[in-house]
């Protein structure tokens, strides 16, 4: 999704789902599909959502989405609404705020957030498949979770390790 698009590269295979239109034409059909309207400030939201390409938080979005007719409530109901529909995931994170995600047939990955700096990186493995099999065979529906990693990234250890000389954290 970064600034490659070569399609043929032995790699992007992983996203070929998504390759048949564009993010913000599927994320459109999605919304058709539902019954629901394709306003403009729903397009401009979506539209961040797949720039960033990563977790933001509602004001990151609204600031992305530069339209006046859009303030930050329009924001927030769009946002409750793309993600009944399963066309954005909400993370959380351990200080409280929840971020937004675009979800767009993407393959189930996870984050870690740098408890130190808040740096969000992506990892890309499924841990929850067979639970929630498991659970769709007890008979349960719509089922989703929720799994964060905390730590702290490698630049802030060194900078900690930096500001202070007798940290243990790196010796070798
Ligand atoms: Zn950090």
């Amino acid at each position: 999704m970064i600034a490659s698009s070569q399609s043929n590269h032995p790699l992007s295979g992983v996203k070929d789902f998504g390759r048949t239109a564009n993010p913000l034409d599927q994320a459109c059909a999605r919304l058709r599909s539902a019954g629901l309207r394709i306003t403009q400030p729903r397009i401009a939201i979506l539209e961040a959502l797949i720039q960033r390409n990563n977790p933001a938080s509602i004001e990151q979005i609204h600031n992305d989405v530069t339209s006046d007719s859009c303030d930050l409530v329009t924001v927030y109901r769009c946002l409750a609404v793309f993600e009944e529909l399963g066309l954005v995931r909400r993370c959380f994170f351990h200080n409280g705020t929840s971020l937004y995600e675009i979800n767009l047939n993407d393959s189930p990955h996870y984050h870690i957030v740098c408890r130190s700096c808040g740096k969000v990186e992506r990892i890309d493995v499924s841990l929850t498949d067979g639970v929630e099999r498991m659970l769709r065979e007890r008979g349960y529906q719509q089922v989703t979770h929720m799994v964060e990693f905390f730590g702290v990234c490698p630049d802030c250890q060194k900078k900690m390790a930096e500001s202070n000389p007798l940290s243990p954290t790196i010796v070798r």
